[in-house]
């Protein structure tokens, strides 16, 4: 019974009669014996019958908590559909609906009400040093496209790792994900008297950072080795703790990075079609937040590695945000965007109305090559703005990040159409391909999934010290790769069912990297074999009974 109710060995009606008689499973289950891949298409099925993503999420839910091996097999086989399903915006929709009938508990809860619980926390987990590869940490401030989600936020980064373990190989026996409790600002759920989180509004300050202090010393001292992975902080947040501790150990912020890295390979991508190099862009960034300062930040620095100093790639960037440009008369500038605000005089003469100077203002003085929008500020690249930036770029680049569709400041077709089809378009949603003057556009997918998988594979299998920005680039760069972008219509960007294999060659770039960098904590002789040989693969091991 106790095989039977562990997610991690039960192997349902796939338990061959050898093990049935030798773990005392005869008659606990139906007689007939099935494959995983039975099972697989048998889930599949299951899956497709269900009439909305909520309900197909509960379903892989209850499918992970019960067989993991099938959950991430069939995961695995269909990553393109099934990412949506256990990613951001679904699981808020299901725990909205299903939050009381909370899920088989998973990781490790941290409350900010109890700081000196943190070591017993870990204790009880019960993993050794050698143990654990991956240790993801939410605090649920800002999960994406859906806001501060309290204790709730912790399915978000179990459905993170979920992609970890099925598209970049990472054991999921070998992770865990952590709750920061600090409280939540979420009015309804300070009122909901079922809510099961810190009853309170989020914690700041000195305490806020003591207790991750705290957590991330607990983590370094039981799990030497593991990625420290954070995910959905708020940027303030996010921004100080990256700044605090990616010199010192192997640690990496998702939302900032990751994307950052994402829309670095659809520069990369576009560049080539247009044979250029990347630090000859003019970057005009719509919407400085956390992802737009982590899309500067990561061209910023692959602008550098091409030889720009630092000082002249930032100069490579203009920053629009409620207030307009961002200059250094903006009174109210966040610490991530004071290093991009351009100088004052320079936009002196330009034209400006009660909210500084506006987007369709600043492309006009710009003229710049690629347009970033992460503003949620739905059609703000009209056709004006468009057309203005296509009379001086012949092969235009927009990297629209803002989700979901509706909150997209331009949509593709509109984008080819406006342009006459020169525009090179990646976006954070996913599209059909869109056919213009008889011609197939495949619009490319910012998903952070081609990137952190197999960054954190490459991290773990060389036990790397840091994630440092060759690394990021490295990965960007291996995305690109995989893409041909030559004929008119390609896509920037990979597929997503093609993920396992891509991850592969992700991790593989990223290895080579840190080796270069001298941050690799083993040494590796043939690269390939060795992610072949410590990639995890969902597939039934022998069972015996001891
Ligand atoms: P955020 O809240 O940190 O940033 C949004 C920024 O837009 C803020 O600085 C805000 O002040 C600014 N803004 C709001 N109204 C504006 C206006 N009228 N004019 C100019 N700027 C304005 O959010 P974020 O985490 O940076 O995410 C932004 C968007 O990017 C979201 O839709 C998110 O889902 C999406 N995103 C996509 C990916 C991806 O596709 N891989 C990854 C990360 C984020």
């Amino acid at each position: 019974m106790d095989v039977l109710n562990s997610p991690v060995l039960n192997k349902g009606a796939a338990f061959p009669l050898a093990e049935r008689k030798a773990l005392g499973l005869s008659g606990l289950l139906p007689p007939e014996i099935s494959s995983l891949e039975t099972q697989v298409s048998r889930a599949y099925l299951q899956y497709q019958q269900l009439p909305d993503a909520v309900s197909k999420n509960v379903y892989l839910t209850a499918l992970h908590d019960r067989n993991e091996v099938l959950f991430h097999r069939l995961f695995a086989e269909h990553l393109q559909e099934m990412i949506p399903i256990v990613n951001d915006l679904t699981v808020g929709l299901a725990m909205e609906q299903y939050q009381h009938e909370s899920r088989r508990p998973r990781g490790v809860y941290l409350s900010i009400d109890d700081i000196d619980g943190i070591e017993e926390a870990f204790t009880n987990f019960g993993a050794s040093a050698g143990d654990i590869d991956l240790v993801l940490a939410t605090d649920a401030e800002q999960i994406l496209g859906l806001g501060d989600w309290g204790v709730g936020g912790i399915e978000v980064s179990i459905g993170k790792l979920a992609i970890c373990s099925s598209a970049g190989g990472i054991d999921p026996n070998r992770v865990i994900p952590v709750m920061l409790d600090v409280g939540t600002n979420r009015e309804a759920l300070l009122q909901d008297p079922t809510y099961i989180g810190n009853r309170h509004p989020r914690i700041r300050g000195e305490q806020y950072d003591r207790f991750i202090e705290t957590y991330v010393e607990a983590v370094r001292r039981r799990f030497p080795l593991a990625l420290l992975q954070w995910e959905d902080l708020a940027p303030p947040n996010g921004r100080r703790i990256l700044d605090k501790y990616r010199a010192q150990m192997c640690t990496f912020n998702d939302d900032m990075q990751g994307t950052g890295a994402i829309c670095l390979a659809a520069a990369i991508s576009a560049a080539r079609v247009r044979g250029t190099r990347l630090h000859t862009e003019r970057i005009v960034v719509f919407g400085a937040g956390a992802a737009g300062i982590g899309v500067a930040d990561q061209m910023a620095s692959a602008m550098v590695a091409e030889g720009l100093p630092e000082q002249e790639a930032r100069k490579r960037f203009w920053l629009v945000d409620q207030q307009g440009l961002l200059t250094t008369e903006t009174t109210d500038l966040k610490d991530h965007q004071v290093p991009y605000a351009r100088p004052a005089r320079e936009s002196s003469r330009w034209k400006r109305t009660a909210s500084g100077v506006g987007l369709a203002e600043v492309v006009r003085n710009v003229q710049p090559t690629v347009l970033v929008g992460a503003s949620n500020v739905s059609q703000a690249f009209t056709s004006a703005i468009v057309d203005d930036m296509a009379s001086h770029t012949e092969r235009p680049v927009f990297l629209i990040l803002s989700r979901p569709q509706l909150h997209a400041e331009a949509s593709p077709a509109d984008l080819i159409s406006w342009t006459g089809g020169n525009a090179l378009i990646a976006t954070g949603n996913l599209y059909s391909p869109f056919t213009y003057n008889g011609l197939t556009y495949v619009i490319a997918q910012l998903s952070n999934a081609l990137i952190s998988p197999g960054l954190a594979l490459g991290a773990v299998v060389c036990r790397a010290t840091r994630i440092s920005d060759g690394m990021l680039a490295a990965a960007a760069s291996a995305v690109s790769s995989l893409v041909t972008v030559r004929h008119q219509g390609a896509s920037l960007l990979p597929h997503l069912d093609d993920l396992r294999l891509g991850s592969k060659v992700v991790a593989a770039a990223v290895i080579e990297a840190a080796r270069a960098e001298g941050i690799a904590g083993v040494k590796i002789g043939s690269i390939e074999r060795q992610i072949d040989s410590l990639m995890w693969q969902p597939a039934y091991s022998p069972i015996a009974a001891i």
